[in-house]
């Protein structure tokens, strides 16, 4: 067969000398251990926890290495385009502290670019053409029925399905046959004519998991489609050729189509990145540990951790602590250290399923939110309320002093040990909610109606907001024995009969009345920053509620 002809007439027109590619897209002039490494997300605008998983490690890669990390949008799919993606992406990934040196909508050096592939289509063509006048790809005129009824077979016969082999159709059509089909204005993909045996085991060098054994391609994948434009697995091996990119971090799920790649590779001459296989994220499910799943674990979206407002460097610790051995270690040595200071390596990722466990990544917050200043808090806070918060939420930085106080008081700074009440963005905006908010109920009192309210007015009566706290504290004592409660608490220890309650009772029911909460953080200070008026206000409201 002359394929030099099949080629022109399949894809007619002049196209570049490939050697021509080489010289536009030349080997980057970086150091000699430079990594260069890339996320190629489909513009869907979804991108999952694991995809972060895989970019914090490609990013951490590139950059101790001083190489770069790139941004390439994986367009040939249009009916997954949605608009705004890749600002959602790189706006999510920022979040982390991820950012892209060059690629889509970053600008830098547009050498290697264009990044969407779609504006590429080009070199795929030349590349495709190359490879018909070669004969490793041929034109394939199977009908969508024709397809499915061949998956029905393979199916009903149990083998394995897909394009390959004795299924393989038009793989050797002969000249006439192509060519009747052609002049009757068929549509036709092209193939890559596969020379793998599935019979033949490869060993092959896993960047994450070491040495695993693949079985060779024997499917005839498309390279090109219909339209002209080529498939996600041809183009990827282009643009990663072109790109110059020496190591390939992501997700096991592509594991299964590593074959195809390192065929496409072999295929088209190019010397093959590294990949790494990272593995996929499980969850402990009671007895049984499952993968994540994006219908019944919402943790598996970036989005989860923005709304539910996770502080992006406890995120990264956590990641971090799961994707390198010995990162936990460091940590607990440097716990203040710039992360970036980690000596992150892609051998000590993990080989096997990663355990992802929310309760963990919930104390580590704990602990990090517990190192900031009231400054930092309050731009953490007013950051996500400005996005996730509630109109009265955003309304509650309106005095950013009493937010200041409000703070310093609730994560105990000056105090003797620093609180770990606050867990997210979310959780702590709702935990202050009472300093801005009036208590909509209250918590179980533990005492009668009377009692309370007796106890309530005796306050409002002696209520002075220019009292220190042991003043204040003293009028609380007063009122405790003038109840029936012990005034000081070794007497009701030492005979808690004779006493309805003690002070610490008294002031439970004030703290309820002024806060509805039996637990918070000292009251004399919640009273100062609410002022005389508020606190007043709220007691009397509390004494002529019903609950
Ligand atoms: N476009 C693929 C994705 O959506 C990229 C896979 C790869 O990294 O090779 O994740």
């Amino acid at each position: 067969m002359d394929y030099k002809a099949l080629a022109e007439r399949l894809l007619p027109g002049n196209y570049p000398d490939l050697q021509s590619y080489e010289a536009k897209y030349p080997p980057r002039d970086l150091p000699e251990k430079a990594e260069v490494t890339r996320l190629a997300p489909s513009p869907t605008g979804f991108i999952h926890l694991g995809n972060l998983f895989a970019a914090i490690a490609n990013e951490r890669v590139a950059h101790r290495s001083g190489g770069i990390l790139y941004l390439r949008i994986e367009d040939t799919d249009l009916k997954r385009k949605v608009d705004g993606a890749v600002e959602a992406v790189k706006n999510a990934l920022h979040y982390f502290d991820i950012d892209f040196d060059e690629g889509a909508e970053i600008g830098g050096d547009e050498t290697y670019g264009p990044w969407y592939q779609r504006q590429r289509a080009e070199i795929y063509r030349a590349f495709v053409k190359h490879l018909i006048e070669e004969g490793r790809a041929y034109p394939c005129f199977c009908t969508e029925e024709e397809l499915t009824a061949l998956r029905e077979e393979q199916t009903a016969k149990k083998e394995t399905t897909g394009y390959y082999g004795k299924y393989a159709k038009c793989r050797d059509l002969s000249e006439e046959e192509i060519y009747r089909n052609l002049d009757e204005g068929k549509p036709f993909v092209i193939r890559l004519r596969s020379l793998g045996d599935p019979s033949n085991k490869i060993k092959f060098r896993d960047a994450v998991k070491g040495e695993i054994t693949v079985t060779e391609n024997d499917q005839d994948v498309v390279i090109l489609k219909s339209d002209g434009i080529p498939t996600y697995h041809f183009a990827h091996a282009i643009d990663d050729h072109f790109m110059r990119t020496t190591l390939v971090i992501r997700g096991e799920e592509w594991l299964a189509s590593l074959p195809i790649h390192l065929e496409l590779f072999d295929a088209l001459g190019f010397k093959r990145p590294r990949y790494g296989h990272n593995c996929s994220l499980m969850k402990q499910d009671g007895e049984t540990r499952r993968k994540l799943s994006k219908r019944k674990d919402p943790e598996l979206s970036l989005e989860f951790y923005r709304k539910e407002g996770y502080y992006a460097r406890a995120v990264k610790v956590y990641i971090l602590t799961l994707l390198n051995s010995n990162f936990e270690e460091w940590y607990l040595k440097n716990p203040d250290a710039d992360l970036n200071e980690f000596p992150f390596k892609v051998e000590k990722m993990s080989k096997s399923g990663t355990l992802f466990d929310l309760d963990k990544l919930k104390d580590i917050s704990k602990n990090e939110l517990s190192k900031l200043s009231a400054e930092e808090m309050l731009d953490f806070l007013k950051a996500w309320a400005d996005e996730y918060g509630t109109d009265a939420q955003r309304g509650y930085f309106a005095d950013r002093e009493k937010m200041l106080r409000v703070l310093t008081l609730c994560m105990g700074i000056g105090g003797k040990k620093r609180r770990k009440d606050f867990t997210t963005a979310s959780q702590a905006m709702q935990f202050i909610e009472y300093f801005f908010e009036r208590p909509a109920s209250y918590e179980d009192y533990r005492f009668g109606a009377e009692e309370r309210r007796g106890i309530l007015r005796d306050f409002l009566a002696c209520y002075d907001p220019a009292d220190d706290a042991q003043v204040w504290f003293s009028k609380l004592k007063q009122i405790a024995s003038a109840h029936g409660f012990a005034a000081e608490m070794k007497d009701y220890k030492a005979a808690p009969e004779n006493f309805k309650g003690s002070v610490s009772d008294v002031a439970e029911i004030l703290r309820i009345a002024t806060t509805g909460k039996a637990n918070t953080p000292d009251l004399w200070t919640i009273q100062q920053i609410l002022g005389e008026e508020e606190t007043r206000a709220r007691v009397g409201e509390a004494i002529s509620a019903q609950a």
